[in-house]
């Protein structure tokens, strides 16, 4: 605590992510993709000309906007870049949201967005998920002041399909719907498809997952010229795109290669589904899931015991310390041999 400190950011509970450890261990909690990213990401990286390291970057990210609107079938102007999908989050939180008219998001979703709203002085109600750990798309008010959840949802793992959403967006107008869809990659469905229908809908997505670069720091949204325009409000009170060159220039390589993509992904999704089985035969319960993630509890074993006792077999995995995620832990999808590794831990831990 230090004097010096606003109200805000003495009262201020940050946001704290998965360990980074320094030894070798067996990383499954924070959602990393085990595979490499694709092979032309290292060409870019090596060829680049180091030359250009003395000019700032394309201040409006062009190419890697535009990367990004061919993929999506849109125009570059709009795509939003940012240094991942947490600061473009940050930014539309400012862009969009306010203190006066109350964000609804869902009781359990990513841990990120209460703390972007106490940081910026933005008012918030939860809503509790359905019976089936989905987030109540039915519950959202019209009259709220902004809508914000992950699609897949995380940590639960569980997406609705793009109908649902646009269910909810012809109910829902007069605000912002802002979905995160950091996992959508690994069987959820995009609702980036309704963006030329719904002005409203800001959907954000990241590189760090199933393009294998979170490293690189590379997240975007894409949503209505209006709405892209209000981020580029808020960041160019900064400066302008903040992508610096190598990432620009990575971030379109990684877009190119669709065949690494599906095959990376397609390899996530089969062993997600064997781990499933897996962890269903040694007595776990797992939930549905549509990312790179599982969330898994025992009915007779302690989640904080697992959790240590795959810490001392050299294996990392995420057990959230709040009510109502006590009993689980989450645990993300890494190569096979890694997960062959986690069930044998768990068989000698559950025996
Ligand atoms: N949204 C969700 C739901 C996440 O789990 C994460 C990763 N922790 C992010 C966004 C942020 O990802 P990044 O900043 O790496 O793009």
């Amino acid at each position: 605590m230090s004097k010096f400190w606003s109200p805000v950011v003495r009262d201020l509970i940050p946001y704290v992510p998965g360990e980074q450890p320094r030894e070798r261990l067996i990383k499954l909690n924070t959602n990393e993709n085990p595979y490499p990213p694709a092979p032309g990401v290292g060409q870019v990286l090596r060829d680049y000309p180091t030359d250009h390291l003395r000019l700032y970057p394309d201040p409006e990210s062009r190419a890697l906007r535009e990367a990004l609107a061919r993929e999506h079938g849109i125009e570059a102007d709009q795509v939003f870049v940012g240094n991942g999908s947490d600061e473009v989050l940050a930014l539309a939180f400012q862009a969009f949201f306010c203190q006066e008219r109350p964000l609804s998001m869902p009781a359990i979703t990513y841990s990120f967005y209460p703390v972007y709203c106490r940081l910026y002085g933005i008012d918030y109600r939860t809503l509790a998920l359905g019976d089936e750990w989905q987030v109540p798309l039915e519950a959202f008010d019209a009259q709220s002041g902004g809508i914000v959840f992950a699609n897949p949802n995380a940590p639960t793992g569980h997406g609705h399909d793009r109908d649902a959403i646009a269910a909810l967006l012809e109910r829902v107008t007069e605000c912002v719907v802002l979905i995160d869809e950091a996992y959508v990659d690994f069987g959820g469905e995009s609702a980036i498809p309704l963006i030329q229908q719904y002005p409203n809908l800001l959907v954000t997505g990241t590189f760090s997952k199933s393009r294998s670069l979170a490293g690189l720091r590379l997240g975007y949204a894409i949503g209505s010229r209006e709405l892209v325009e209000g981020l580029e409000r808020v960041k160019n009170s900064f400066n302008s795109y903040p992508i610096d060159s190598l990432a620009n220039a990575a971030g379109v390589a990684a877009l190119e290669d669709r065949e690494h993509f599906e095959a990376c992904r397609e390899k996530v999704i089969t062993t997600r589904e064997r781990t499933r089985r897996q962890l269903e035969r040694l007595g776990f319960e797992v939930l549905p899931s549509q990312t790179n993630f599982m969330l898994t509890r025992h009915p007779e074993h302690d989640a904080a015991q697992l959790f240590a006792g795959l810490r001392e077999r050299g294996i990392l995995v995420r057990h959230f310390n709040t009510e109502a995620l006590r009993d689980f832990l989450r645990i993300s999808i890494g190569t096979e041999d890694e997960m062959i590794s986690l069930i044998e831990a768990l068989e000698a831990l559950c025996r």
